[in-house]
């Protein structure tokens, strides 16, 4: 496989793309935002009417979702601009007094692409939201048409990793993993080129990879993101994996409800198999594999990766305890890589660039980048992806999720599993190893902002309640500690609880980070537990009789 004559082959579908002198348009929304198709047709037909030539191109979402559909024009002669909130009397206005009468409507812009601008407008690298991002596995989301697999090969070098990867040969595709640093992100961030290693060394006739395109959590956003907007760079992980690993069969798992996603996905493998691996295998290296699409469904313990095994299996999705691990006994006893969305996004990546670039990137034991999506923000809920090493507070300031002078009371990282983070804390540097140290989790990368108001009494009764019912029932600790602990906050919120109350959380949420069979029941009790400590006074004037000092506020409404 040459990505030369792959690259040549998709240009001739996207001349005008290419040229210099023609008009750009890009329209970026996700696709439940119904605006996204309005604003589109109304490009296409007023461009039209007008008589003027354009490259339009229907891209997905960048992860800014409220402030999509967000229009980006290239004028020959002028910087790039991007308009947020596009209408389709917005794209009529555009046509009109931009593309045909040449005013660029500054006013309505949001920032310019490049070097240039116009003098009251901010470049992105002027915009703290973009100088706190490093985009590596979203960098083409939102700059290319997903359902077109020309726009992925010509606009975001789609396939080009797995063509050096092919060129490489499965060991030394191993060594550059490893160079390049990259720990799983799904958990807690396992070295990912040991596990293609024990998977690679395991004598058997088959082998699977198994990705897991579930967001578990379900204010997460990173698979949904990943599939609707750039399915194509999951796909290129996932080849370069099998190949790795000797695998003859991949399985994709994605939420049943992500229709869209589903369906971009399957048109990705389906363009995949006819544009870049035609037939059964690539002429030289004897590389084929099989990938199929699993519709699953999503909730805490179902995401698990061995509960994913036995859905998979058709039966019910319960975790259980390992050993053996997946990668020697898996899917129908054979040896099973899984691998989270991100991670496979990453690891195209690192063979599009380097091994060397993404280990540049984020902190010596922390390499590469982290997806995070801000429930709330200055622009709503946003997905956007950060280098390690990033501190919380950094994230929250770029966003407008707080100001510097905010007095916020505290951050929720890894979704209803995560610690509460606040003070002092949020200046560290994120990574897996200081958030671990800290008995915390990175999880989903959600990130939740708790207001001052709030009261961690109902912010924690909440959560539990919502963890209870995500438990499997498998463990009494789980099942139990879960129910418990949902029961004794509701009952201090309500204020009938009693000192002893506190001790006894503690006790539970203790125990059930070491009697539990999965991450789910481990992690259960991170968020009483680290709210028991840092907000002590909110327990305790529950406790006491006295008025919530926190007030009736709720900083983070919980799903
Ligand atoms: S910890 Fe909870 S979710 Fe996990 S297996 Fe046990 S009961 Fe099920």
């Amino acid at each position: 496989m040459d990505f030369d004559l792959l690259h040549a082959k998709a240009k001739s579908d996207c001349e005008a793309l290419l040229k210099d002198d023609s008009i750009k348009v890009r329209v970026s929304a996700l696709s439940d935002n119904s605006a996204g198709a309005a604003v589109l047709g109304a490009f296409e037909s007023g461009l039209k009417n007008s008589g003027l030539t354009a490259a339009i191109i229907r891209a997905g979402s960048m992860g800014y979702y409220a402030m999509e559909p967000l229009v980006t024009i290239e004028m020959p002669g002028h910087p790039g601009l991007v308009y947020p909130n596009v209408d389709e009397a917005m794209a009529d206005k555009l046509i009109r007094e931009y593309l045909i009468g040449g005013d660029p409507c500054i006013d309505t812009a949001w920032y310019s692409l490049g070097p240039d601008t116009f003098d009251t407008l901010p470049r992105a690298s002027d915009l703290p939201l973009f100088r706190v991002q490093q985009r590596i596995a979203l960098k083409n989301c939102g700059m290319i048409d997903p359902e077109r697999i020309e726009s992925s090969i010509v606009g975001g070098r789609g396939y080009s990793g797995l063509s050096r990867a092919l060129e490489m040969g499965p060991e030394q595709v191993i060594r550059q993993l490893s160079e390049s640093g990259l720990r799983s992100r799904g958990g807690a961030g396992y070295p990912t080129a040991q596990k293609w290693e024990l998977t690679a060394r395991t004598q058997s006739g088959e082998k699977i990879v198994v990705c897991n395109a579930v967001d578990a959590d379900p204010r997460a956003r990173t698979a949904r993101l990943l599939l609707e907007s750039d399915p194509h760079r999951v796909l290129e992980g996932l080849l370069i994996a099998a190949f790795a690993v000797g695998a003859d069969r991949c399985i994709v798992c994605v939420d049943q409800a992500r229709t869209t996603a589903l369906r971009r996905l399957e048109r990705a493998i389906s363009r995949m198999r006819d544009f870049v691996l035609p037939g059964d295998s690539t002429p030289g290296c004897g590389f084929s594999t099989d990938i199929q699409v699993r519709p699953v469904q999503d909730g805490l313990a179902a995401g698990e990766e061995t509960a994913l095994l036995r859905t998979l299996e058709g039966r019910q999705a319960m975790p259980y305890l390992r050993e053996p691990y997946p990668v020697e006994r898996g899917l129908g006893g054979k040896p099973t890589l899984i691998q989270n969305i991100e991670t496979l996004a990453d690891v195209a990546a690192v063979f599009q660039e380097s091994s060397q670039y993404f280990s540049s990137i984020g902190t010596s034991r922390s390499t590469g980048t982290k997806i995070v999506t801000l429930t709330d923000s200055a622009m709503g809920p946003c997905t956007i992806e950060v280098p390690f090493g990033t501190s919380l507070r950094q994230i929250l300031t770029s966003t407008g999720a707080a100001s510097e002078n905010d007095a916020i009371k505290a951050v929720q990282l890894g979704g209803a599993l995560g610690s509460y983070w606040s003070g002092d804390a949020l200046d560290s540097p994120l990574d897996f190893d200081a958030v671990a140290k800290a008995g915390a989790i990175i999880g989903s990368g959600t990130i939740d902002v708790v207001a001052s108001t709030a009261c961690m009494v109902r912010e924690t009764a909440r959560t539990m309640a919502y963890t209870h019912s995500q438990s499997c029932g498998q463990c009494v600790f789980c099942r139990e500690g879960t129910l418990q602990m949902a029961d004794i906050l509701k009952s201090i919120e309500d204020g009938q609880g009693t000192p002893q109350d506190l001790t006894l959380l503690k006790e539970l949420g203790e125990q059930m980070q070491v009697g539990c069979i999965c991450g789910l029941g481990r992690n259960a009790s991170n968020p009483v537990l680290s709210a028991l400590t840092l907000f002590q006074s909110d327990f305790d004037s529950h406790v006491q009789g006295l008025p919530c000092l926190a007030g009736s506020e709720s900083g983070a409404a919980k799903e």
